[in-house]
């Protein structure tokens, strides 16, 4: 346990010596080299660079050297720049309206008071440039100095004057991580300047980590976008675009069937500043909840612009959290942008699934090729009679012969009636169901096999929310009410929610001590297994996430209601059925995947079919 030590004696109160001062400072604003490369592209940025060079050793420890062609810093003002709290950037005293990265004069003199930093600068006009040297805080003579226009900033060994802060430094590898982490962000929301960063800590070659050259062209956003995260992220995701009181949003989501096994694919900017905070992270979470499986999550890069005013950006020395005005607007703005975004694009089959397609049929192990014993083709996976005609030669069958579009079809047998009726809906017309799973249907453009039981999830989910929105989820009352018998202590912990299930369609009442008596359920449902759907939201109302909204609570009960209305796989459909199935889907928002997230169809390209079969 700690003791404080009696034999201290109270001194006197005496004002810190700026020495302390930078070191204490130094601490929050340059915690680790990542942090201090922050700093100085930030200030390369503020100098309105448009060109910035990043090298390092060792992980940023032993040298930080960032060069630039800003607009530089005179010779009379190189000392100051290193003098603490003395900034060109704060104009009067309104810290509300700041419109640089730095403004708080604390960057170059905290990292000069744990390191030996030289400054090299030469203003546009000047004949001669300039630098000077500080070591642990203690400066040199300003010297000339050989160098064009711009300014090279070169921090060796951080922290040497600080042996105790150096050790919480992580190895040479982590720390190369962050920096590049950081270099990386900073370049996605600056496509209109050219960076490259390099390890030179081997003595016999520099290795180039990353670059980007300077975007021009209209498409510079997405083009910088696309050189940092990939093609992919871009081709599976969806842009957004949204204003709201006083704040914007901008930028890209990914479609929820493209999700990563961490968080850390989520780039958040605030008017050009990078930033990581809590309230941008949760709305997003929630945006995605109920598409996305909990353990997975979004990638995304987001841009929020407002008005100085409306954000306070002061509230860390990082500078990476902010406070905005109204915290609630902007994750109201996110929330409904991104959904917005998910909903007009829901349809867009995710591109890296159907690629995947193309390629598994591609690769040799899956090359479909004739089984070469009778026992092979006994056991091989396509078992002809698992193959279910019947609901494609349903139009036949069914067909209304006043349908002209039908009557062709008699006519033209080798046509395709069902082509011509359904072939222009996006998920196309169903021609077959495979293992009474797997509805496949034409489209204009390719074959698209949809999971029905998957695809049914979601739209009783869809629509259950939508009744229940209105308050109209109407409830089939059972003939035989049925007795659930539960375990001691679930029958109060369901009767508490008593209201919210019946405003769900689900009418129960207590009925002894461990038994419920069930009334009626949603009609949306159908038959189900009573006993099981309250299993189920008995398993939420107890696990799921306390600290979620309330409509997010309701949600997730929605969701588990919906598992229980779908069309279980094993479910035999005729040929109206799975085009009933088909249309719904693309007239539901966000139906492109279950509640799950995991795809409800995908799609292989009639143009990766011809190239399977050496057509094109
Ligand atoms: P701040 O950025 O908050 O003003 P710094 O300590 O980071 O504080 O920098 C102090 C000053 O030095 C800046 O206000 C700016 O005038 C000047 N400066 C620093 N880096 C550069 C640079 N790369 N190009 C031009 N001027 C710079
Ligand atoms: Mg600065």
């Amino acid at each position: 346990m700690y003791t404080a030590d009696i034999t201290v004696k109270k001194n006197a109160i005496v004002k810190l010596s700026t020495a302390s001062v930078n070191l204490i400072a130094a601490g929050e604003v340059v915690e680790r080299p990542a942090a201090a490369v922050k700093e100085l592209i930030e200030n390369s940025l503020d100098a309105r660079a448009k060109s910035i060079d990043i090298s390092y050793a060792h992980g940023g420890k032993t040298l930080i050297k960032i060069e630039d062609d800003g607009w530089g810093i005179p010779r009379s003002e190189l000392k100051l720049a290193l003098e603490s709290h003395a900034t060109s950037k704060l104009i009067g005293s309104n810290l509300l309206d700041i419109n640089t990265f730095g403004f708080r004069g604390e960057a170059l003199p905290c990292l000069a008071a744990v390191s030996k930093l030289t400054i090299k600068s030469r203003e546009q006009n000047s004949v001669e440039g300039a630098e000077l040297t500080v070591t642990a805080g203690i400066k040199e003579q300003v010297k000339p100095s050989a160098i064009s226009q711009g300014t090279i900033v070169e921090v060796q060994d951080l922290f040497f004057s600080t042996p105790a802060r150096l050790k919480f430094l992580k190895s040479d590898i982590i720390e190369s991580k962050a920096i590049n982490e950081i270099v990386r962000r900073i370049a996605m929301v600056n496509s209109h300047v050219r960076f490259s960063l390099r390890d030179v800590t081997k003595k016999d070659g520099s290795k180039l980590v990353f670059q980007a050259p300077f975007e021009t062209g209209e498409k510079n956003i997405s083009d910088r976008l696309r050189r940092i995260m990939g093609a992919e992220f871009l081709e599976n995701s969806v842009e957004l675009f949204q204003q709201q009181n006083g704040y914007s949003l901008q930028g890209y989501v990914s479609m929820p069937t493209y999700s990563k096994a961490t968080s850390l694919n989520q780039y958040f900017f605030v008017n050009g500043r990078v930033v990581r905070d809590r309230l941008l992270l949760g709305a997003l979470r929630t945006a995605y909840y109920d598409f996305i499986n909990s353990g997975r999550h979004p990638a995304a890069v987001l841009f929020i612009s407002c008005r100085n005013e409306n954000v306070d950006i002061n509230v860390h020395p990082s500078k990476s959290e902010v406070r905005f005005k109204v915290a609630s607007d902007v994750r109201t703005l996110i929330i409904s942008g991104v959904r917005s975004a998910l909903s007009t694009n829901g349809l867009r089959a995710n591109t890296s699934l159907s690629r995947a397609t193309a390629t598994s049929f591609l690769s040799n192990n899956h090359r479909a090729r004739f089984p070469k014993t009778h026992n092979e083709a006994q056991n091989g996976a396509l078992n002809e009679h698992e193959i279910n005609f019947k609901g494609a030669q349903g139009v036949f069958q069914n067909s209304d012969l006043a349908n002209p579009s039908t009557r062709f079809e008699k006519e033209n047998p080798v046509s395709d009636a069902s082509y011509i009726l359904d072939g222009e809906a996006y998920l196309g017309a169903a021609k077959a169901q495979l293992y009474k799973n797997y509805i496949v249907a034409q489209s204009k453009t390719g074959l698209v096999i949809v999971d029905q039981h998957a695809a049914h999830e979601r739209l009783v989910y869809e629509r259950l929310k939508e009744m229940y929105k209105i308050r109209k989820v109407e409830s089939q009352h059972l003939l035989l009410p049925e007795i659930v018998e539960l375990q001691a202590g679930e029958v109060d912990i369901i009767l508490e929610k008593e209201t919210d299930l019946k405003a769900l369609g689900l009418e129960i009442e207590s009925f002894g001590e461990n038994t419920i008596c069930v009334r009626g359920t949603p009609a949306i449902l159908g038959q189900l297994d009573c006993k099981a759907l309250l299993t189920d939201i008995l398993d939420e109302i107890v696990n799921g996430d306390e600290s979620r909204h309330l409509e997010d609570k309701i949600n997730s009960i929605i969701s588990r209601i919906a598992c229980h209305g779908s069309i279980r796989s094993g479910r035999a459909l005729n040929n109206d059925e799975m085009n009933s199935l088909l249309r719904d889907m693309e007239k539901t928002p966000f139906s492109a995947q279950c509640n799950h997230g995991r795809p409800t169809f995908i799609e292989l390209k009639l143009t990766d079919l011809e190239r399977l079969f050496g057509r094109s």
